[in-house]
């Protein structure tokens, strides 16, 4: 490896940064009077809670934010809900008379959401990852604010 391989490729700057640690280094904890959400000094954006506590993350700790893998749990719950509330819906709707065409849709909807649980499960195990090592190999550079892989 050439001893230039950590440079900013577009400024040959050393000050560069991996996302990684842009990320984790960019919360901190913020006590006292609190600015309220909004953008301060030094482009930061605070998030306070009342006014004693809070947490501040720096813009680069955001735009270096880690790929995040698509929840299943949560989703899978979530439509479930929505599901039932749909069928009481339809049968509402619809009448009980028309059991039938109302279960159709219900076992279609049921179907639809394993198909799309199993296409989030798919994205996670398959795309994911390569996001993932991608991002373990992003580099910021603090001169010029370019990113980069290395
Ligand atoms: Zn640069």
């Amino acid at each position: 490896m050439s001893e230039n391989a950590y440079v900013c490729p577009y400024c040959q700057s050393e000050n560069i940064q991996s996302y990684n640690i842009a990320y984790a280094g960019g919360f901190s904890n913020v006590n006292g009077v609190t600015t309220g959400v909004g953008i301060g000094a030094g482009g930061r954006v605070g998030v306070g809670i009342g006014n004693t506590v809070g947490t501040q993350q720096t813009a680069l700790s955001m735009m270096a934010k880690p790929p995040m893998k698509k929840s299943i749990a949560t989703y899978v719950l979530k439509w479930w809900i929505a599901i039932q509330f749909g069928l009481v819906l339809l049968l509402w709707i619809s009448g009980l008379s028309k059991h039938e065409s109302s279960l159709i849709i219900y076992f279609g909807a049921y179907a639809l959401l394993i198909y799309k649980t199993y296409q989030r499960y798919v994205w996670n195990r398959d795309t994911y990852p390569g996001l993932r090592r991608d991002w373990e190999h992003t580099y910021v550079c603090l001169r010029c604010g370019n990113s980069f892989l290395l």
